[in-house]
């Protein structure tokens, strides 16, 4: 890929050396007690005839597992973190573009760089989940370390493959300001049969709008042929073998399906050839459901924009 190393991005909210504020870190595991506390230990204390402070003074303080800062972990993965702020800019910048072509504003989701563990507005987040999307805080999650997997255990490497995986999240995104989420999530709950058939529409139209920007830096000269070979591969590797990883994660919904490869693959290249989110109705493919269809179907300035107001996600995350 062509691309020249610059700063952080702005829409990058960079937690690694904060992570792990989420779970457990915080309240009685930091056997911090208030005064509250402190006298009703006092009180118990008094009737069990026993010392209980002890229990949270005397004892060794746990071990912080997380939130230690990395510094030199931060320094090898600058050129990682420049990189992703140019893949980060470039596709959001292309979104800008093609909703201001629809007279309409898009509005940049942030991506959150973590190590381990973090808290996300659809609940605990941590390095084996995956990168994913959370519609609830329209934010993009990512430990770094999975690239690391997606080169080593995937067989997935190169810059392209990287660019992909970041591409697809911001798609789910996309659907969410478009109100395709929304619909889809209340079909789900609505049909719970199709749900896994309805999630596979998803991500695969999440693949198409990866593949749609793809076609923008295809024109810009960013990418070559050897990158969209890369992407493809990701495209690829990163399907159910993934999600059944994911499944044991406290995230993710174990009822995801990503598609087959080759699907995956498919919708990539559509977008990429077309460069056009119309084509981009991976309904007509994956599912008979009419329903479907209709949600999934290229968005209708009148009914799609401004995206549902009282539409009400269910809190779930899109990996
Ligand atoms: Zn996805």
């Amino acid at each position: 890929m062509q691309w020249t190393p610059g700063g952080t991005s702005g829409d990058i909210e960079d937690r690694r050396d904060s992570s792990g504020g989420g779970f457990g870190g915080g309240g009685l595991g930091g056997r911090h007690i208030g005064i509250g506390g402190f006298l009703l230990l006092l009180v118990l204390s008094l009737i069990f005839k026993q010392n209980l402070l002890t229990l949270f003074s005397g004892g060794p303080a746990p071990a912080p597992n997380v939130g230690s800062a990395n510094r030199a972990q931060d320094e090898a993965e600058r050129p990682e973190v420049q990189f992703l702020s140019f893949v980060l800019d470039d596709v959001q910048n292309t979104w800008d573009q093609i909703f201001a072509q629809q007279g309409q504003v898009y509005r940049h989701a942030k991506l959150v760089l973590y190590r381990d563990e973090t808290q996300s507005g659809c609940g605990g987040a941590e390095s084996a989940t995956g990168p994913f999307y959370c519609p609830e805080d329209e934010k993009v999650y990512l430990d770094l370390g999975f690239f690391d997997e997606l080169k080593n255990r995937f067989g997935a490497p190169g810059e392209f493959a990287q660019a992909y995986v970041l591409a697809h999240e911001i798609g789910h995104h996309v659907q969410k300001l478009l109100g395709i989420e929304q619909r889809i999530s209340r079909l789900q709950q609505s049909h719970p049969g199709e749900r896994n058939r309805l999630s596979v529409d998803l991500e695969l139209q999440a693949d198409c709008f990866a593949g749609v920007w793809g076609h923008s830096t295809e024109q810009r000269k960013i990418i070559d042929q050897s990158d969209i070979a890369a992407g493809l591969r990701a495209a690829a590797a990163v399907g159910d073998d993934r999600l059944q990883k994911m499944a044991t994660g406290r995230v993710a919904p174990d009822s995801f399906t990503h598609g087959t490869s080759a699907q995956r693959t498919d919708w990539f290249q559509r977008g990429l050839t077309s460069g056009d989110i119309g084509a981009c109705d991976t309904s007509q493919a994956a599912t008979e459901d009419p329903l479907a269809k209709a949600a999934m179907r290229r968005p209708d300035p009148e009914t799609v924009w401004p995206p549902d107001a009282d539409a009400t996600p269910k809190p779930g995350t899109l990996p």
